[in-house]
């Protein structure tokens, strides 16, 4: 099976302490079964802990209970993980062990091979901080040949037909563009009341906003908005069977325009990256809302 990744991927590290953010609330982490298991048998203060803070969640599943603080029991003061701290990496759930990791499945007919994507998630701020690192263009990697992959050559190794001119950014901050835009976001499930009241504002000021985006989309690393539309892009490969591959591109260039409006209004180029992640991308619901909205 190949597998396809960006250069940056093996390079990946968790910033724990130093980051910002923590990953270990608001999700539902499901516990698989193996490591239930384990966490079952698990013996001395440590075990009994962990048989008292997993809990059923919504379809029935064990997953980590929160505190009152709405994080997860195991996370320490300092924003490190006791599990791994008193028991190493490999004694965390699959979820723990592979978030911000993400894997998606696509297949080559002419080879008769399943082809594996594989990232990190927008929503880790380390991510972001990798594609802010990059140089110029981003280029992948694929197991199944020995040098880099750029874009293009990766849309044709998967044979997804792909007009050139989609596979770079090219901002546009139209008034009545802007407004589709908007009202097609507030389509989507919001993943808390932040979000809503962030995009209304965002309404109520979006021509301020658009020329402020513009001018802040030219000050950038010319390559970074074209190889974050890209990196959108590449996560949602996998649904150009079902969907035209010039509507994913679509979702993928408005992805940045709306990151940019949110930069605008925040002045927080990553953390409008992130929410915008958590907000689309790790609730499939709300990226199939914008694929069809663009299919219709
Ligand atoms: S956002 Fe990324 S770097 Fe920060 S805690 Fe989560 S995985 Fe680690």
């Amino acid at each position: 099976m190949t597998r396809i990744f960006p250069e940056f991927f093996p390079r990946f590290f968790c910033k724990a302490d130093q980051c910002r953010h923590t990953c270990c609330q608001k999700w539902e982490i499901d516990i698989d079964d193996e490591t239930m298991q384990k966490y079952k048998n698990a013996p001395g203060p440590l075990g009994k802990e962990l048989q008292e803070w997993v809990t059923k969640g919504e379809e029935g599943l064990p997953c980590f209970r929160f505190n009152e603080k709405g994080y997860c029991h195991f996370l320490t003061e300092k924003g490190l993980c006791r599990l791994i701290l008193e028991k190493g990496p490999q004694y965390l759930c699959q979820i723990c062990r592979d978030h911000p990791r993400f894997y998606k499945y696509s297949y080559d007919s002419d080879k008769e091979e399943e082809i594996i994507l594989a990232g990190t998630g927008l929503a880790c701020e380390r991510t972001v901080e990798q594609l802010l690192e990059e140089p110029s263009e981003l280029l992948f990697q694929s197991t199944d040949r020995t040098g880099p992959l750029d874009f293009l050559s990766l849309l044709s190794r998967l044979h997804l037909p792909l007009e050139k001119e989609s596979c770079f950014f090219t901002p546009c901050f139209e008034k009545d563009y802007i407004q589709s835009l908007l009202k097609r976001l507030e389509q989507t499930n919001p993943i808390d009341r932040e979000w809503t009241e962030s995009l209304s504002l965002m309404e109520a000021h979006a021509e301020k906003l658009s020329e402020k985006a513009s001018a802040l989309s030219q000050k950038l690393s010319p390559w970074f908005l074209t190889n974050l539309e890209r990196y959108i892009l590449f996560r949602q490969l996998d649904e150009c069977e079902a969907y035209d591959p010039e509507t994913a591109a679509r979702y993928a260039r408005e992805a940045v325009i709306f990151i940019l409006l949110s930069y605008a209004e925040t002045g927080d180029l990553i953390r409008s990256t992130t929410r915008w992640s958590e907000q689309i991308e790790y609730d499939t619901e709300n990226v199939y809302i914008l694929l069809d909205s663009f299919d219709e």
